[in-house]
């Protein structure tokens, strides 16, 4: 029920989530001084000096203040591990606290998701948004657009061991690629990335910012949303809890969730929108049976190779790279150049694991550091050493998103179940050994000390499943559990409305109906840019 609202809390457009996709709504929404739109953040303004330096990526990962901090249930298949899942809790979101990597996914993704019956959304249809998003630094082309918000830069300070990897990758017989997101996503090269002048370029930042005194635009930071408010089938506002007290604003047109693929589900539920028996047994009052909320879990696991570097060229804690990192500071402080600009996974290739596949179903990202446990492992950062990531791109194991209680402030149960179809660890087991071969290439000879992550004694296929297993973890792209679609596991239809009720749609990474083969953030951009579109041509007079 909404409260009577005075008229300075009621909206035309409410949207939960000032994330990848929360802020390219707010901009492209309030672009119409006719219409007025409130934008609701849980976390507080991204003020942080370190959100913008790329290297704080470090830091992010263990705010306690900007990041969920979400761990899943135990994994059944991954040793029965309770794995971390850092989103980001600021303006921005996740592109907030993100690696930067600028990688669309292969134009065939999105040809399926048209061909599961969601029509506009084949690869054709969302190039345009691609573009529209972006400012491609190196010029406009075909697949690549200049003047949009979203910063695409090469990095502007690649580590050698970047350029090594490179070559590498290419003796072991992967095509050279200097565009991942041109005509072939295939093949090996260095990463573009969100950022400009050597600084993360966040939808905060880009989409947001410049807009921030429209007067038709109001930004309330640290409101939690608990719930979507409904009359009947209709919504028509969002309460959220701010500084201990409970509110309300009022949506006249629509409340649009973007607040990912964790949050958008779990508000759903809190709202009574979901599997009617799951929510009554939680203490929740079913409003609105639809039993796709939440199902559909699809992410990307990932195993890292590291290798000892014998040069001091790598970006390990040293006393060498301590003792430059003053020198750094001030490059980074002046002109935006320098190791702080580095996102940390400078190096991709993207392959197949063996020619029958379709399609490329492995990615990799080259670090030039040693990483453990999400980089929070301090210890295992010293020295010099280098890593290569490996994720299996097309997963068949399907998790979910559950209430674990009706209050809204507690963590919903994330079940990953990784791992649990059978197909998903020999993809990664291929994937490994790729990797080895890309780390015993002649290019690496001159840097190649021992391996240290997993070891040598690390040798059968039955040995590398088990250290997938006991050591693989998320990189970091859940989607799909509010998937867009018309089947009964749909949550949202072509146009992102909420199946069965009027005045509500999800636009955020929680739609897609399958994982893109590359990384999520561009998608979920291109997701709002083009929601955009369809919000203001059903706008209501
Ligand atoms: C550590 C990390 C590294 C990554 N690296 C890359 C990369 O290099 N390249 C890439 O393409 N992708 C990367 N990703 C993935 C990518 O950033 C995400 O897929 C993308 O940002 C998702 O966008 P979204 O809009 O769906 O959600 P988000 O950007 O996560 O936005 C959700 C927003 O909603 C807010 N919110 C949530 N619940 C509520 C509530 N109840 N009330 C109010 N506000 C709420 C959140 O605080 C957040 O701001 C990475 C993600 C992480 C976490």
């Amino acid at each position: 029920m909404l409260l009577a609202l005075d008229v300075e809390n009621m909206f035309d457009y409410v949207i939960v989530g000032g994330g990848s996709a929360g802020c390219v709504l707010a901009n492209r929404l309030s672009a119409d001084s006719r219409v007025t739109v409130c934008l609701l953040e849980a976390g507080p303004p991204d003020r942080h000096p370190l959100i913008h330096m790329p290297m704080g990526i470090l830091w992010m990962m263990r705010s306690k203040v900007l990041n969920w901090n979400f761990y899943t249930e135990d994994e059944a298949e991954m040793g029965g591990r309770r794995m971390f899942w850092p989103r980001g809790r600021t303006l921005g979101g996740s592109s907030s606290s993100n690696a930067m990597c600028y990688l669309r996914g292969h134009p065939a993704d999105y040809d399926q998701w048209a061909a599961l019956g969601n029509p506009g959304w084949s690869f054709a249809d969302v190039l345009p948004y691609f573009k529209r998003a972006q400012h491609q630094e190196r010029g406009a082309s075909a697949y690549h657009g200049t003047g949009g918000p979203l910063n695409v830069a090469d990095l502007r300070s690649p580590s050698s061991l970047t350029r090594v990897f490179v070559e590498a990758g290419v003796e072991v017989g992967l095509p050279h690629n200097d565009d991942f997101n041109g005509a072939s996503p295939e093949g090996v090269g260095p990463f573009q990335v969100t950022q400009k002048n050597g600084r993360r370029c966040s939808t905060a930042r880009g989409y947001l910012a410049p807009v921030r005194s429209r007067a038709n635009l109001t930004v309330i930071t640290q409101a939690h949303a608990t719930r979507v408010l409904l009359e009947q089938q209709r919504a028509v506002g969002v309460e959220f809890l701010r500084r201990g007290r409970l509110q309300q604003v009022g949506a006249r047109q629509e409340v649009i969730l973007s607040a990912g693929a964790i949050n958008s589900p779990h508000l759903l539920m809190l709202s009574g929108i979901g599997d009617a028996r799951k929510l009554h047994d939680a203490g929740v009052v079913p409003r609105h049976h639809l039993p796709g909320v939440g199902q559909n879990l699809q992410d990307h696991l990932d195993v890292i190779l590291v290798q000892a570097c014998t040069q001091p060229v790598s970006y390990g804690i040293t006393w060498r790279s301590v003792l430059r990192g003053g020198l750094d500071l001030v490059r980074y402080l002046a002109a935006g150049r320098g190791m702080f600009t580095t996102n940390g996974a400078e190096g991709c290739a993207v392959a197949r694991s063996t020619p029958e596949e379709e399609l490329p179903d492995l990615q990799f990202h080259f670090s030039p550091g040693k990483l453990r446990d999400h980089a929070r492992d301090l210890l295992f950062l010293c020295g010099d050493g280098y890593s290569l990531h490996v994720c299996n791109l097309r997963p068949k194991s399907r998790g979910e998103i559950c209430l674990a209680s009706a209050d809204p402030q507690a963590a919903p149960l994330i079940r990953a179940n990784y791992l649990t179809h059978p197909e998903d660890i020999e993809h990664l087991l291929r994937g490994f050994k790729l990797a080895r071969r890309i780390f015993a290439a002649r290019a690496f000879d001159a840097y190649r000390g021992r391996e240290i992550s997993p070891g040598r004694e690390v040798k059968s296929d039955e040995d590398i499943r088990r250290f997938i297993r006991q050591q693989a973890e998320t990189i970091y792209h859940p989607v799909g559990t509010c998937k867009m679609g018309s089947d009964a596991l749909a949550v949202v239809d072509a146009s992102l409305r909420v199946h069965g009720l009027s005045g509500l749609r999800v636009v955020d990474a929680s739609i897609m109906p399958l994982l893109v083969g590359g990384n999520t953030n561009a998608p979920a951009i291109m997701i709002a840019e083009k929601a955009s579109d369809m919000i203001m041509a059903a706008r209501r007079d």
